[in-house]
């Protein structure tokens, strides 16, 4: 038997419903922000995430499905959404529209990672994006659209980690200040650290060696670096968030290793122990030099992403989606009828789907597939009904049954579905 691929999750009916539920309130909060929807093919040139993820990251080195195609085509499954917005951004010429442009995305991503607990090989991440703004305004904006989303689906128990990596001007200083710290450790550190040191040491302060962490206690903060300008911007920025009720915890170890970032870095981090030990629930932060690597004019930018396999990992079961009502009939026409009637005045509805030759199955079967269904009416339509022009209505919480016109019917469904007309 064909099994689906390592790292890929058949979502179910019973889980969909949770899913659709995830997203339509991830929606609706996004929208009344004034963030609109972009929909990206899931297959990019190779290039761009060379350039817009970073030739250094794992993602690019050891994560992503490569492939090319029957015209020789290097092409990439997305590993993230960032770069092909701003690949679109460029492509359409979003830089003519005035700023800021704020859209968002959702979707399925593709890396080729060891699977585990809320993260598989295909995965689904909802981003925002946000161009063209380099005030703290928009930054707060974007922080509490965060943290929105997490309230609308329930989730209340994270805190929002806070850090200023510097801008082009300040950042080199830092990094200069963070060598001198490290370098003593060196001959002590993985082999990734060793290799980072001269290329990128700002990620560093990322490695998931447990052992070079240890070194990592005593170093420069990249807000004790910070120029003129990102001081005032890291200091604003905290001000509104803790105007708007979301005082930040200042976190000086985060960072993001990659040139393209600037200033602020942000994650929500969550102790649920649904999600095992402590871990980031949402992470974002400026990329103001991303544009540039690829190919566009300057363009400050602020997004986030969330995975939307952990996320669903804290929401509570899904609600019932049983039909509300369900047609019993001794002939298999009026119960075809009457279904398509019920259906298309808004009410959900099933019945018992007769095998070929036959007209209907046994009432009592039918009965039993009406209990099976969960639904809160069963509409029992036999010979004395039919001649009397109505049905008998069972209400299957109590077993109570009143008879009624199929006029009648339509009237109390529909409002029984909160759907009255
Ligand atoms: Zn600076
Ligand atoms: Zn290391």
């Amino acid at each position: 038997m064909i099994q689906a691929p390592r790292g890929t999750v058949d979502i179910l009916p019973g889980e969909t419903e949770k899913w659709q539920l995830l997203e339509s309130r991830l929606r609706s909060v996004l929208s009344r922000s004034n963030y609109r929807e972009i929909r990206l093919p899931v297959f990019e040139h190779t290039e761009l995430f060379k350039r817009g993820v970073g030739e250094t990251t794992d993602i690019v080195n050891k994560e992503m499905y490569t492939f090319n195609d029957k015209s020789d085509r290097s092409l990439t499954l997305r590993p993230e959404g960032t770069a092909g917005v701003v690949r679109a951004y460029l492509s359409h010429g979003f830089s003519r529209l005035s700023p800021p442009v704020k859209l968002w995305y959702c979707g399925p991503m593709f890396r080729y990672e060891r699977p585990q607990t809320g993260r598989q090989r295909q995965f689904h991440q909802t981003g925002v994006e946000a161009f063209g703004s380099d005030g703290p305004a928009i930054d707060v904006e974007v922080i509490v659209l965060a943290v929105d989303c997490m309230h609308a689906l329930g989730i209340e128990k994270f805190d929002v980690h806070l850090n200023s990596i510097g801008c082009n001007v300040c950042r080199p200083v830092f990094k200069e200040k963070l060598k001198e710290a490290l370098r003593q450790h060196l001959p002590n550190l993985c082999t990734d650290c060793q290799d980072r040191f001269e290329r990128n040491p700002l990620r560093m302060l990322d490695c998931k060696n447990g052992s070079c962490q240890q070194y990592f206690t005593d170093l420069p903060s990249s807000l004790s670096s910070l120029c003129q300008d990102c001081r005032q911007h890291f200091d604003e920025l905290l001000r509104l968030l803790t105007l708007v009720g979301v005082p930040p915890v200042v976190n000086e170890r985060l960072v993001r290793g990659l040139d393209y970032y600037g200033r602020t870095v942000f994650e929500l981090i969550s102790d649920d122990p649904r999600l095992g030990a402590q871990s980031t629930i949402c992470a974002g932060g400026r990329y103001d030099y991303l544009m540039e690597t690829i190919d566009g004019p300057h363009t400050p930018a602020i997004g986030w992403a969330l995975g939307m396999e952990r996320i669903s990992l804290l929401l509570d079961e899904s609600s019932n989606t049983s039909p509300l009502a369900f047609v019993v009939s001794t002939v298999s026409d009026v119960a075809v009828e009457l279904v398509t009637k019920i259906r298309r005045a808004g009410v959900a509805c099933d019945m018992d789907y007769p095998p070929t030759g036959t007209t209907a199955r046994p009432f009592k079967r039918q009965l039993q597939q009406a209990d099976k269904s969960g639904a809160s009416w069963t509409i029992i339509r036999g010979e004395d009904e039919i001649a009397a022009g109505e049905v008998t209505l069972k209400n299957m919480a109590d077993g109570s049954q009143t008879k009624v016109s199929v006029e009648k019917l339509i009237g109390f469904l529909q409002e029984s579905a909160g759907k009255s007309v």
